[in-house]
């Protein structure tokens, strides 16, 4: 959405009381209130167990409506009080963003014996030993929910890969080997082919199994009335697959459908080639940058804050970044853990909320709280939330010209009267910059909305003037109302 803001509306270690879509539900002003346009929600149907996150997914059917996997509801609620949060949002006019996890599945319900062959961890073009007969739970019947929705079944047939064999009792990547199996090749080459993830990994090229997820992003759009998808694990995922299911969801739904990707990758060169794939038909988050801000606070001083922005997303392909500083994987003890330090946070957020490109995404770590410990950057974030709607407006200068301190400058327009602003971020000592809003704006007094500086400023007949910025810290200046 245009000048958008995308909140994260979970964590990893949300309590297992079924209380998110309520709190979800009351949020909602709130949340309009606070600027947030979009709510992506975490995976809201049956995982393996109810205390899972979500992508362990079970049945892509049951939102907390059938007694499956232990219980009704899921680690959120049920279906009927995410039906409420949803009609709480859109009435408050914020979008709502299904968690679409569509590359494995988990917790099936009954083993059953296929041939498969046992594949290197690092390499899995490389098979170890010969083709056998093994077991897995690959069967779902869906005890719970019968044929309501969908009367598909899972069989070993749908998917390409387990990752255990009972009948000799080992863990290990096994390809499900038979006529047309194999992993897809639209895949990430790390590990020499990475289609395998976890659990029972879906083979996307399965034409019966294309047509039942096609089947299901309508389903639940038309069931929920979701305003789009995040996409969970699309390296993993064929790129024909992800591309041909965001059209057809788009051709039932309407092409303002919103889709955004999870390609984990720092390398802006492998999405690159992803977006080449898919013809820049959905936004991806922009990882590349999540790893500079993480780089960036682990290394102090000594990072170059002038490449803050060097092989991101935003910086190559502004109009498809959703930019982002951390998430439920990044977190602290989670699986890919690189989450960037408090000292950083308040800059990163600065950063992708005041400039002009990227599409941001607020975590609830950083907003509420992370494992039930509230965050200190709540506060920042709400002021950088104001900021972005009544003064982040007009074209944009970038001063990523110093290894310490960078900043830029939002011009502002002529129909918000004193929009405009300056941001400045110093990653050591305490510094100061020569920065110019132009000659119209000559003999403004410019104040200081953090609290980080006191001084005024006076702009001088070119717009210029010297702010200044403490050590180690972000300051952020505005047009002083006199
Ligand atoms: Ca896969």
């Amino acid at each position: 959405m245009k000048n958008g803001v995308m909140m994260q509306y979970f964590e990893w270690n949300l309590p297992n009381d079924g209380q998110l879509w309520k709190q979800l539900k009351e949020d909602a002003p709130h949340l309009a209130e606070r600027g947030i346009t979009a709510v992506w929600i975490p995976p809201a149907y049956k995982a393996d167990e109810q205390a899972d996150e979500g992508y362990a997914t079970y049945d892509l059917y049951d939102f907390g409506e059938f007694d499956q996997k232990g219980s009704v509801r899921t680690k959120y609620g049920t279906r009927a009080q995410l039906h409420e949060a949803i009609e709480a949002l859109h009435a408050n006019g914020v979008q709502v963003l299904l968690d679409a996890v569509l590359n494995h599945k988990a917790g099936g319900d009954y083993a059953e014996q296929f041939n498969a062959i046992e594949v290197k961890g690092d390499n899995r073009n490389e098979i170890i030993g010969k083709q056998r007969r093994i077991e897995a739970m690959t069967g779902y019947s869906f005890p719970g929910r019968g044929d309501k929705y969908s009367s598909y079944k899972w069989h070993w047939s749908d998917f390409s890969g387990v990752d255990y064999d009972s009948l000799t009792d080992t863990h290990a990547i096994f390809r499900i080997t038979g006529k047309g199996k194999g992993w897809s090749q639209g895949v990430d080459s790390e590990n020499g082919n990475y289609d395998y993830l976890l659990a029972n990994d879906i083979d996307l090229d399965r034409p019966q199994v294309r047509r039942e997820l096609f089947r299901w992003g309508r389903w639940a759009t038309e069931q929920f009335g979701f305003d789009g998808f995040r996409m969970d694990a699309i390296k993993h995922m064929d790129y024909n697959f992800t591309r041909d299911f965001v059209a057809d969801v788009r051709a039932a739904c309407g092409e303002q459908f919103y889709v955004v990707g999870e390609y984990w990758s720092g390398d802006i060169d492998t999405l690159e080639d992803f977006i080449e794939h898919t013809g820049g038909t959905l936004d991806i988050f922009d990882a590349p940058l999540h790893y500079n801000f993480h780089g960036a606070s682990e290394e102090g001083s000594s990072f170059d804050m002038a490449t803050l922005l060097d092989g991101t997303l935003v910086e190559r392909h502004p109009e498809l970044a959703v930019t982002l500083v951390d998430n439920h994987d990044s977190q602290p003890g989670s699986s890919l853990e690189s989450s960037v330090a408090d000292w950083f946070k308040p800059m990163a957020y600065a950063l992708i909320l005041l400039m002009s490109e990227g599409y941001p995404v607020i975590f609830y770590g950083d907003y509420y709280s992370e494992n039930r410990v509230a965050s200190p950057h709540r506060h920042i974030i709400d002021l950088l939330l104001d900021l972005r709607r009544s003064h982040a407006l007009g074209e944009q200068t970038l001063y990523f010209d110093h290894p310490s301190c960078v900043g830029l400058v939002r011009h502002g327009v002529a129909n918000v009267p004193g929009s405009g602003l300056v941001l400045l971020m110093s990653n050591d000592l305490a510094g100061n910059k020569e920065m110019s809003l132009g000659p119209l704006r000559a003999g403004e007094t410019w104040h200081e909305v953090t609290g980080a500086v006191n001084e005024d400023v006076v702009l001088d007949a070119e717009g210029t003037a010297t702010f200044t910025v403490p050590a180690r810290s972000l300051a952020v200046w505005i047009r002083k109302q006199l």
